[in-house]
Formats: C-alpha cells, structure tokens, sequence
C-alpha cells in the first residue's frame, strides 16, 4: 500500500496543504454518506476507495481521526431537511406548552408554576410567597419548601404533564415520517498528518517499499533486515538484501538506508561498503536522507555506490535504474 503511486501522492497533497488535513463533506449516495473531496480530486478516486484510504492510513499511525461533526438524516432518502415534531405520549396531541414546572416537596404536588400563585405583594415591591394549590401551605425557600423541577409540557388538549414529548421526524423530501431511534445520526471526521510518523514515512518506508518493489520486478529475492554473516566471520544486519540467481552465479545487490538531521556523512558510506564487501555483494545502493555531504558523496563515487535521495523516492514519478 506504501507504495501505491496514489498513497505518495496522498502524503504530498497534505504535506503540502495550509492546515495538513483533510475535512469531510455529507454526502450521502447508495454505498456511503461521507465524502472527501480534496482526496478524490487529487488521487483521481471514488468516496469509497478515498474513505477506506483514510482509514487503514489512520490505523497505521500516519494520520490522525478527529471530529468533525454529527448530521442528522433520513433513513429513507437521506435527506437533512427534516422537522421534528413532538406529541404528548398520552393522547397523541401535537398541542404541547412549553412551562416550567415546580414541585411542592411537603405534598408532592408537581405543576406549572404559574398554578402555585402569589399573595399581595410585600412593601417594597416584592412578590409575595407562593401558596401550594393542593395542600394550601406557603412555599418560602426554593430547594428548601419547594424544588424547581426545570421545563416541561402541558398537553393543551387531555393537560397531561408531558416530561419527554414523543419526537417524531417528518422528512420533508421523502414524505416519510419514522419515530427518534429510526433518524440516522452519524459522526464526521476529519483526519489530520501525524508529523512523526510521516517523516518516518518519508525517509524509511516509501523510499524502501519502492526500492524493494522495484528489485522484485527485476528478479531479485528480496530479505528485508537480514543478519548475515560475512567472510570475515562478522555478522552484520543488512536493511535490503537482493539475490539473483542465474546457473552457477549469484548477483547480490546490498541496500541500506541512512537518515541524519544534516546531510548524511561519508562515515556511513564507509560502513555500508565494508558490509557490502564483506558478504560479497557486487552492487551497493545507498538510501540517503537529506543526501549525503560532499565527502561522502566523493567516497560513494570512488566505491561505485548508487546513491538515492529519500525524497526522490517518495516522488512516485521517479523511475528507478540500478
Ligand atoms: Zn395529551
Ligand atoms: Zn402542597
Ligand atoms: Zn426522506
């Protein structure tokens, strides 16, 4: 998958981008609702493919999934045009008011608040203490006489207390109408470069990937992270070890990787051609990440190293010639 042109390209396309993500628009069709746009122009791909694309890149570590947003639809149509509508759960009235509702706790009595009235106002324009309906007491002390129970709905036609309205959606496209658990509810996200993990993409994997792919297709064996053991009786761990076999004689090409923060220095050269030597390699490729200095450069020229930049290799229109 790593080295799958459109992957790479992926990778540059965010790598590239102002904000290093990728955002997702709703956009329901027969296999899916979400789509990446930006994906599927760059890479040249369908809403699936570019989806599951960003999915197994998330689960290898090289993006990150954040959210975006939730949508609301319809089952049928998918449509997001919807009304919901709320009715009592006793006598089906769509007649709901909207009160705020308290409860005396010496009683229990559990009404409007409008319905526990006031006597005469004190001096000094305070309203005066409510009086419970039922049980004709006075109510002094929210929390302490009376408890305010939050909003409610009285049903305008049977005056039921309604706590939770029945929901009913109504889709305005479709026609269709289908209770709350029916109404799809889906979460959008959106994925974000995991900077770590995609250096290391860019200096190890890819380039390696390509390599290998590409030795493969030439008729090489390919071992990756090899322990061999060499003429001098040293082992040595090789990163890319190709064999061909022809009759009587066998080609190995040795292939190792380096990466530094400055250019990689002619030290490393040095061990790659002792190793290469050692375990009668007849070519030797040099993976380099940011290049090699001008020494080593010299050196992989006098000991007729092939050297390759990482970034070359993650260009998926670089042809590789050994
Ligand atoms: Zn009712
Ligand atoms: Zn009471
Ligand atoms: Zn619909």
């Amino acid at each position: 998958m790593l080295n799958d042109p459109r992957v790479v390209r992926l990778f540059e396309v965010l790598t590239t981008s102002e904000n290093a993500r990728v955002e997702p628009v709703f956009a329901p069709r027969a296999d899916g609702w979400v789509s990446y746009p930006e994906v599927e122009e760059q890479l040249g791909v369908d809403a699936a493919y570019a989806a599951r694309l960003l999915e197994d890149l998330c689960r290898l570590g090289y993006l990150r999934r954040e959210f975006h947003e939730s949508v609301q639809f319809c089952p049928v149509c998918n449509s997001q045009d919807l009304k919901l509508v709320c009715r009592c759960h006793k006598c089906g009235s769509r007649y709901l008011v909207r009160k705020r509702v308290l409860e005396h706790k010496a009683c229990g009595l559990c009404a409007p608040e409008e319905e526990f009235e006031r006597e005469g106002t004190r001096p000094g324009g305070d309203a005066g203490p409510r009086f419970c309906p039922k049980c004709r007491s006075e109510m002094t002390l929210v929390g302490a006489d009376y408890e305010d129970r939050g909003t409610r709905y009285r049903c305008g036609d049977c005056t039921e207390l309604v706590e939770e309205p029945v929901e009913e959606w109504h889709c305005r496209s479709c026609r269709r109408v289908f209770g709350k658990a029916m109404l799809r509810y889906e979460t959008l996200h959106r994925y974000a470069v995991n900077k770590a993990q995609l250096a290391r993409l860019r200096v190890e994997r890819i380039p390696k990937a390509r390599v290998r792919d590409f030795l493969t297709r030439e008729g090489y064996e390919v071992q990756e992270t090899v322990h061999a053991v060499g003429r001098s009786g040293a082992e040595h761990e090789i990163d890319l070890l190709a064999t061909k076999r022809s009759g009587p004689l066998e080609h190995r090409i040795v292939v190792g990787f380096a990466s530094d923060e400055k250019p990689v220095e002619s030290e490393e050269v040095i061990k790659l051609y002792a190793k290469a030597y050692d375990v009668n390699a007849q070519d030797i490729i040099m993976v380099a990440s940011p290049g090699l200095s001008d020494d080593a450069r010299s050196f992989a020229g006098h000991y007729h190293i092939r050297v390759f930049d990482s970034e070359q290799l993650n260009r998926a229109d670089v042809e590789l010639n050994v």
